[in-house]
């Protein structure tokens, strides 16, 4: 298949490999940003065919991962209401809320639906003039481009039924916040190549200079991982700090400046809290002034929720690179797939879900026997 195909030749791979064995003299550590990148990583090995001198952190640049409790609870309130359809992306419906998840609502009868764009949504909602129906708009730039344009569209067309729920993301602040930590260890970044699809390139040299840290925009496929860590690693062993674009075929460096218009207009920046992080300035975007009426924490009065994060998922620890996942206790015993207790768990980028899928055999779990059922609540109440 075109594009893909031609990113998994192995002869290539191997070739790309001697290149970063022969390179490295010293340890380096580096961060894919991407979720995306850990499970390509993870699922073909990457960081066990790398020199063991370079250590991959897990970067935080998972959506369903880095939405706070507190908003999954503000979900889960309107999610609850009679007069709500609740619409979603299906990797949103098992990520827990304090007590319960999107899948408990729909299983006691609340009308949650799994949508595929969020323009679906509001065709829903065109559909259905006397329900109130809220699209759960999560995610970093990638995903911020379809929600804006179906906020846009339905203020152009007058569908006052409609709301969104927003959390979005943006991932250089996110790259700023990691690196101002006295506790930081990442030395280069792999940054995310389809946000820079989106918002090019030109956020980064200001950070690059400032941490003097190199940065490579960075693919998906086993190749492009490659490729990344190789000029990264380059640049490391050179005492260089640059952007470099690995990606040029996907991300041009002036990204799409379409989308970006449509941004400007319907979202403003605003602080966001990351899950396990906290509050990152800047970080995030909402609905702007002139589209509040469709902003749903607004129409639905949800913005005196307040939640505590758990004391017993480690998930922040894993998404700034403190920890692996199967150094949390609970990986593999009382968290699961089927009983996440944090959404690094649930989702299909999570960190702790690629190494439960890829790598619990290494990390000593048990083979062949049925994942163990517990309680998430219950454990909770226990930390
Ligand atoms: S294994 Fe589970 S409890 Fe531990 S950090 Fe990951 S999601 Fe949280």
């Amino acid at each position: 298949m075109k594009y893909l195909e031609e990113f998994n030749d192995p002869d290539l791979a191997k070739r790309l490999l001697d290149d970063i064995h022969a390179t490295v003299s010293q340890p380096w550590a580096i961060m894919e940003v991407c979720g995306g990148q850990t499970h390509s990583i993870i699922r073909h090995g990457i960081d066990q065919l790398i020199p063991d001198q370079i250590e991959m952190i897990h970067g935080p640049g998972c959506p369903v991962c880095v939405t706070p409790l507190e908003l999954i609870d503000k979900a889960l309130e309107i999610a609850s209401r009679p007069e709500v359809t609740f619409c979603s992306f299906g990797d949103m419906l098992r990520v827990p809320g304090s007590g319960r998840d999107l899948f408990r609502i729909k299983s006691q009868g609340g009308d949650v639906r799994v949508v595929y764009s969020p323009l679906d949504a509001l065709k829903i909602a065109r559909e259905n003039p006397d329900r109130q129906v809220v699209f759960f708009g999560i995610g970093f730039e990638t995903t911020a481009p379809p929600n804006a344009m179906t906020v846009y569209q339905a203020a152009r067309l007058g569908v006052e039924n409609f709301s969104m729920l927003v959390s979005h993301v943006r991932v250089p602040p996110a790259i700023e916040a990691i690196m101002q930590s006295p506790t930081c260890r990442v030395q280069a970044f792999l940054a995310a190549g389809h946000v820079c699809s989106v918002m090019g390139t030109a956020e980064y040299p200001e950070l690059v200079e400032r941490f003097s840290v190199p940065i490579v925009v960075t693919g998906f496929e086993p190749l492009d991982i490659l490729e990344g860590i190789r000029r990264t690693v380059h640049q490391l062993e050179r005492g260089e700090a640059r952007l470099e674009n690995a990606y040029p075929r996907a991300a041009p460096d002036a990204g799409n400046p379409a989308a970006r218009t449509l941004l400007q207009d319907v979202f403003e920046v605003t602080d966001r809290g990351w899950r396990g992080i906290g509050t990152i300035p800047d970080s995030g975007w909402r609905l702007a002034p002139k589209y509040r009426a469709y902003d749903a924490e607004y129409r639905f009065q949800v913005g005196d929720i307040r939640t505590a994060e758990s004391t017993v998922c480690r998930s922040g620890e894993v998404l700034q690179g403190f920890i692996k996942p199967h150094e949390c206790s609970a990986f593999g015993t009382v968290c699961t797939p089927r009983n996440p207790l944090g959404a690094t768990m649930v989702s299909s980028e999570g960190a702790c879900a690629a190494y439960y899928l890829y790598r619990r055999l290494d990390a000593g779990q048990p083979a062949g026997q049925p994942e163990p059922v517990a309680d998430r609540q219950e454990v909770a109440a226990r930390g």
